[in-house]
């Protein structure tokens, strides 16, 4: 059985209030052992924090996605302050949404340069979200351009992160062009079950370009459920390995070596917190 791995699964979210922790244990038995519960925004990442004492193998994000990059500025600063807390491993989900009209692009970037700057003064990388409408790419290369003109492209600002990677492309979506340059601005790149609509067909492409130590798999449960998935209207973070064996089959590698490849990414781009107790022994 693989080691599975879900760096952004959403277990805070309405649709697990009833039973998150059988989830979770789902996951547990399909063979997984890491996995990343990110926020969406105030409402959200107080959610992480509320069900993280029953999910002790689990890591936290908080932060505010573009969507509410608007409705929930009154509490970023108080929200982002919370990011020290040990259990935070990432800042996120924020980033750059032109595919829906949510909130105006000023604020978006607003609400993304204030994620930023808290993710390279604690260095715990940001977990950001980019989608473009239809065939465009005005979003990913306005994410760019603002991650290019901020700490993390400064000199010295891989420092903040300890030469750990600065941020995660979460459910990754765009052009090779795109990836190669987030790529080389140091970032890792995460694939969902996006990556199965026909519309995304370039991630068939460049899934086999991204270095073996910058990938990592997600669900981004309850949404983007896939196909094979056994409930199609709720997915879960269990369902993580239909990815895991789509990305090995167009990469050409067995999986069992990957999966654990990529949980090995996650320990090293998520390092967990001296104090806490350890993350479950990635065991054959
Ligand atoms: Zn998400």
């Amino acid at each position: 059985m693989p080691l599975l791995t879900d760096a952004h699964g959403h277990l805070q979210a309405d649709r697990f209030n009833d039973d998150y922790q059988q989830v979770a244990q789902r996951a547990r038995d399909a063979g997984m052992v890491r996995l990343l519960i990110p926020s969406y925004g105030i409402e959200s990442s107080d959610g992480a924090f509320r069900i993280a004492p029953d999910l002790p193998w689990a890591d936290l994000a908080i932060g505010i996605h573009p969507y509410t990059a608007v409705a929930d500025a009154p509490g970023r600063a108080a929200l982002l302050q919370r990011a020290t807390d040990s259990r935070v491993v990432a800042i996120g989900e924020t980033g750059i949404d032109t595919k829906r009209d949510f909130a105006p692009l000023a604020a978006q970037i607003e609400n993304l340069e204030a994620h930023i700057e808290v993710a390279a003064a604690l260095g715990k990388p940001l977990i950001l979200h980019c989608r473009s409408l239809d065939d465009g790419d005005e979003a990913q290369r306005q994410l760019l351009a603002t991650l290019k003109s901020s700490a993390i492209s400064a000199p010295g600002g891989a420092k903040a992160f300890g030469g750990r990677v600065p941020f995660i492309l979460h459910s990754a979506s765009g052009s090779a062009a795109y990836v190669e340059e987030a790529l080389a601005l140091g970032g890792a790149v995460s694939i969902s079950g996006l990556a199965f609509r026909p519309e995304e067909s370039a991630t068939g492409e460049w899934v086999r370009l991204i270095p073996r130590d910058r990938l990592l798999t997600e669900t981004d449960a309850p949404w983007l459920t896939m196909p094979g998935a056994p409930d199609p209207r709720r997915n879960e973070p269990a369902n993580v390995g239909l990815t895991l064996a789509w990305i090995a089959e167009r990469r050409g590698e067995p999986v069992e070596p990957l999966a654990r490849a990529i949980a090995e990414n996650y320990d090293r781009i998520f390092p967990r917190d001296a104090t806490l107790p350890p993350r479950l022994e990635l065991a054959l």
